[in-house]
Parts: C-alpha cells; sequence; structure tokens
C-alpha cells in the first residue's frame, strides 16, 4: 500500500489516535498519500459516531496546518465520509468546494429516512433498497469512490440472490460511472463478513477499479495484515486495483 484514502481519528468518537497520529504512521510506513476521511458532520448531530457540528472549526484547522507541516514529506489529503443524504447534497458540495474536502467517500450507513441500520438489514427488500440508494447516490456524481459495497453482509449475513442481485446493480453502476469500489480492510479485522469473497468475484466480472483501504479507526490498523489480505484477494480474484487515485489535484493546497 502507497496511498490510503480512508481513515478516521479520534475525532468520530469511535476511534482512537489524534489526526497526526495518523500521519507519522503514514511516515513511517512509507506512504506517499494519506486521506483524513472522517465522518461527516451532520447538521443538528443526529448520532454520536461524528464530529459534532461546533467541533468541525477546530477539525478543519487542526488538518489544515498539519497539511501544511508534513508538505514534502507525506500528501495530506482532505476527505469526508459521507451518506447519501439527498436533502443534504448542497451542503456536502459546500463542504468540497469551499472547505477543501476533494474527497467524498459514499458509505451508506444508513437508509435515506435513517430507519435502517445498513449493518443490520434482514429482508431482502432492504438488501434491494440499499442497492437503489447506493446507486442513486453515485448518479450524483459528488462521490469519489464507494467504500464497503457489501456492508449489508454484516447483518444480513448471506450472500444469497437478492444480495448478488444488489451487488450486481451496484458494480454495474460503478462500471459506467467509472467510480471506483473500495475493498475494505476493517470489515475483515473485525470480521464483519467483508469484504465478501462472493461479491468480489461477482466483481471481477466487471471493468471496475478497486481500492484497498484500511478505513482505519485505530491507527495500528493504517498499515496491517487486514490490509494485506485484502491486497491478495484482489490479486487472486484478478480484480485491477488502482495504488493511487487518479482522479485527484496533483498539488493539493
Ligand atoms: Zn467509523
Ligand atoms: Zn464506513
Amino acid at each position: 500500500m502507497i496511498a490510503n484514502y480512508h481513515t478516521h481519528t479520534r475525532w468520530c468518537r469511535h476511534g482512537t489516535g489524534e489526526i497526526e497520529d495518523y500521519i507519522r504512521e503514514a511516515v513511517k510506513r512509507g506512504l506517499a498519500e494519506l486521506a483524513i476521511t472522517e465522518h461527516v458532520p451532520l447538521p443538528g448531530d443526529p448520532d454520536r459516531i461524528r464530529i459534532y457540528c461546533d467541533e468541525f472549526d477546530d477539525f478543519d484547522r487542526e488538518l489544515d496546518s498539519l497539511i501544511q507541516k508534513y508538505s514534502g514529506r507525506i500528501t495530506v489529503r482532505k476527505g469526508l465520509e459521507c451518506e447519501y443524504y439527498p436533502k443534504l447534497l448542497d451542503y456536502y458540495r459546500n463542504l468540497q468546494e469551499k472547505r477543501g474536502y476533494e474527497i467524498l467517500l459514499l458509505g451508506q450507513h444508513t437508509s435515506i429516512d435513517r430507519r435502517l441500520d445498513n449493518f443490520c438489514l434482514s429482508r431482502p427488500e432492504e438488501v434491494l433498497l440499499y442497492a437503489d440508494e447506493v446507486t442513486e447516490g453515485l448518479a450524483t456524481g459528488l462521490f469519489t469512490f464507494l467504500a464497503h459495497p457489501d456492508v449489508p453482509i454484516a447483518g444480513y449475513g448471506r450472500a444469497d440472490s437478492a444480495f448478488m442481485e444488489a451487488m450486481d446493480k451496484i458494480f454495474s453502476s460503478c462500471e459506467k460511472l467509472g467510480i471506483p469500489v473500495e475493498i475494505n480492510a476493517n470489515g475483515l479485522y473485525y470480521k464483519r463478513g467483508y469484504p465478501c469473497r462472493e461479491v468480489w468475484k461477482l466483481a471481477a466480472k466487471y471493468r471496475l477499479d478497486c481500492l484497498v483501504s484500511a478505513d482505519a479507526h485505530h491507527v495500528e490498523n493504517l498499515v496491517s495484515p487486514s490490509v494485506e489480505q485484502c491486497e491478495a484477494l484482489a490479486k487472486e480474484l484478478r480484480l485491477t486495483v488502482l495504488s493511487r487515485l487518479p482522479s485527484l489535484d496533483p498539488c493539493p493546497r
């Protein structure tokens, strides 16, 4: 791994470590590029798994100053992991354009109406709804790549025909739109069932760009055996893996 584009910190309240701890680790492990991609703060702070809105300026200031501090040693990029909530698209766009969050990951952790937790789905129609919402989100053109497409396997627990139909829909849309899909090492580390082998076998049938990400929530998970296992899976299934994201600004501020 020479770049990791999915990194959390203690700022999301379910991770540990300061931003600088991750940057130091990345430098130590020889990464050329690191994106800090916290869970986006949501207006009204509806849950406790992300930065609160009134902390965001402090977080943003710290990230900007570290980007400067480490420039020349490593490229640190600003990103956010976002759910597709149609009402918030202008808000996300504003974070991208005005505050420099150039990488927006689509990580659809809940349904659009926030009634379903996508880690805990049980019915086929819920998995198909997940796929519909993800593809609708991808079609906005706002998202840089799709995080953990197979995340519902964590609760759903079976790669049955509905699940594969959902993945088929998602991969078709990523192929059509040229949006990279992530093989997520954090799911492997916590044995959540993703990355799901059957799903990535299916992915191999598409012209897809894949990206192995740590999705680190602890510093030691940035470069870890789980990342290596994801890389090995991709190699075995002959998936096309991007080592760097080609679409980014070559000289970020
Ligand atoms: Zn998280
Ligand atoms: Zn996620």
